[in-house]
């Protein structure tokens, strides 16, 4: 079932649902099952999983030179996207970036998807590799997420590349795309970003997941600005919590989005691990539920392979 018909079916309740990474190669499902089997009883009607492509490392070799290889830490996506869906009978939505596909590799994938009955896709640009410093889209590949949710559109209107297809099968995805409350990285402005939005709504997508936020105000005026602007597709809440101090410098590092000062006095205020903790998770439960008052569709947890924590968020909250 596609995530728009979950949003729509359900009015009475908050859904929520949950986004878990790849382990690391070498690591197995049941890493991910020890991640989703104790969230399993809040009935998430999807998980989402991410795509994680290739790094450049550098190994030393005995001469002294470098030598650059390119690894993928954590493969697998759409493997584990199937197994969540054969072992738990829930719906998936696999991430799908632009970064190291050309079209044709994205078309392939896309015919895998279909193949596999997973109806869901989060349609990403994703970041650039550490080392090239920017985004550089993969030759013949999308340059942004909208150029990726045009082509999910056309196959979902039976259009492939190769035009002498004629009367190809129709996919029927339903797409997701990133939104950023407190704006992405690069965008010059908060208002242009908005309108990248809006646009990649009007190519096909069907609702918006957004970046994590610790400041609810934040995800409120994006709502208002985004309705103003005429997006009116649903807007899920992207939540982490915090959990540890160190965060205080890395979130805001990787993710470029503020902490707010009470947040921030309160972690610093305690001593121990476990007291930063249950901060973290006080804070968030107080956030969700402000955010349930709001009306939110659904509350979208990335559970960062951290479940007794989200456990104790929702159970604090439902
Ligand atoms: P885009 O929508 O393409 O936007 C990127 C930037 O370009 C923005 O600044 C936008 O304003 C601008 N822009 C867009 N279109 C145009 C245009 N036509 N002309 C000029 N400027 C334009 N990354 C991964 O690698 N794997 C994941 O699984 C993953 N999951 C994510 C899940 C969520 C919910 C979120 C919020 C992010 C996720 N990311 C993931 C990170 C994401 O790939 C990065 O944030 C990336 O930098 C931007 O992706 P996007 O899809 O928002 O890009």
């Amino acid at each position: 079932m596609k995530v728009i018909d979950h949003l729509n079916a359900v009015q009475d309740r908050v859904l929520v649902s949950f986004e878990v990474l790849p382990p690391l190669k070498g690591g197995g499902m049941k890493d991910i099952f020890k991640t989703l089997d104790p969230l399993m009883e809040f009935k998430p009607p999807f998980i989402d999983v991410t795509y994680h492509r290739e790094e450049f490392i550098y190994k030393q070799r005995p001469s002294g030179y470098y030598e650059k290889s390119a690894i993928r830490k954590r493969p697998g996506t759409v493997g584990i996207c199937t197994a969540l869906m054969h072992h738990y009978g829930v719906d998936t939505v696999p991430h799908l970036i632009c970064g190291g596909f050309n079209v044709e590799d994205t078309e392939n994938a896309l015919i895998d998807l279909n193949f596999l009955n997973i109806q869901n896709v989060l349609a990403l640009r994703g970041d650039g590799r550490k080392f090239d410093g920017k985004f550089v889209p993969e030759e013949g590949g999308h340059e942004y997420a909208i150029d990726l949710v045009r082509q999910i559109n056309n196959m979902n209107n039976g259009q492939y590349l190769d035009e002498s297809i004629e009367n190809g099968s129709t996919t029927d995805f339903c797409v997701g795309v990133a939104g950023y409350p407190e704006k992405h990285f690069e965008s010059p402005s908060y208002k242009l970003d908005l309108q990248m939005l809006k646009n990649k709504i009007e190519a096909g997508a069907d609702y918006i997941v957004t970046q994590m936020f610790f400041d609810n105000k934040y995800y409120f005026k994006f709502v208002e600005d985004c309705r103003a602007i005429g997006i009116t597709v649903p807007i899920i809440p992207g939540i982490k919590p915090l959990t540890r101090a160190s965060q205080l410098v890395s979130i805001p590092r990787v993710f470029y989005i503020n902490l707010p000062d009470g947040l921030v006095d309160e972690v610093t205020a305690v001593n121990t691990k476990e007291a930063v903790k249950d901060v973290g998770i006080e804070w968030c439960i107080s956030q969700c539920k402000e955010l349930i008052e709001f009306g939110v569709p659904c509350l979208h947890f990335y559970t960062m392979g951290d479940s007794a924590t989200v456990y104790k968020i929702i159970s604090g909250i439902i």
